[in-house]
């Protein structure tokens, strides 16, 4: 899947709900694919204190449940577009796979970093 088909995939992700007065599902959008070609997606939860979390998270998740861990290329997108990981996104790829800081991380139309290049002094 290419990136274009990708960032598509997780722009039709976006759609906002409320779920409980506290709480939003799917503001952003996220999907990832592994070298093998699957596509794993999800959608972030907003929640009170804290305890929602990104869409990327949902989409790792998925991929874990079925029992794989190397990203190939992941992005995000919320209604203004395509958004960069947060920090905490980016050490969760680390973590669940070393050999992840070298995704691609597609941050935009023609710009795409390496998971490595987003986590300075990351460590092993
Ligand atoms: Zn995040």
């Amino acid at each position: 899947m290419n990136n274009i088909d990708l960032v598509e995939k997780a722009k039709g992700l976006v759609n906002p709900k409320n779920l409980s007065g506290e709480t939003v599902s799917g503001e952003v959008g996220s999907a990832l694919v592994i070298a093998k070609g699957n596509v794993y997606t999800g959608v972030s939860i907003h929640a009170s204190c804290g305890i929602g979390f990104c869409a990327e998270h949902t989409a790792i998740g998925s991929m874990l449940t079925d029992g794989e861990t190397n990203i190939k290329k992941i992005v995000a997108v919320g209604e203004e577009g395509v958004l960069p990981p947060c920090g905490r996104c980016r050490e969760l790829m680390y973590q669940v796979d070393l050999t992840n800081a070298d995704t691609d991380i597609i941050l935009g139309e023609n710009k795409v970093a390496k998971l490595k290049d987003l986590l300075p002094e990351y460590w092993q």
